[in-house]
């Protein structure tokens, strides 16, 4: 992913917009981008600081970063786990399909 398409992506990525199919691409740049990282955290914190103007302050923007970015990790875990099942569910299914096919033939 270039830059430029990781800079396109951080909206998304604020407004829990992203999808899957680009969300490790993005993850990927950013842990070896520290250019865009920091792109990421500034324009985390004008968002985010922006909403919670009206709290007492006590709301800590970096924690809810990292908290954000851990969310966004384990989001992104789950959904790899769910394909890996997925995509063991239907080879045992169409193993399953082919015995009773073979059976009958047989
Ligand atoms: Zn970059």
């Amino acid at each position: 992913m270039e830059c430029k398409e990781f800079e396109h992506l951080i909206p998304d990525f604020l407004q829990k917009n992203m999808g899957y199919g680009v969300m490790e691409d993005f993850r990927e740049h950013m842990d070896h981008c520290e250019a865009c990282k920091e792109e990421l955290s500034i324009q985390f914190l004008v968002a985010e600081g922006m909403r919670h103007l009206e709290d007492d302050g006590a709301f800590d923007l970096q924690k809810e970063l990292d908290r954000r970015l851990e969310e966004n990790r384990n989001r992104l875990l789950i959904h790899k786990k769910l394909l890996l099942a997925r995509r063991y569910f239907f080879t045992a299914l169409i193993t399953a399909v082919g015995m009773v096919i073979l059976l009958f033939l047989g």
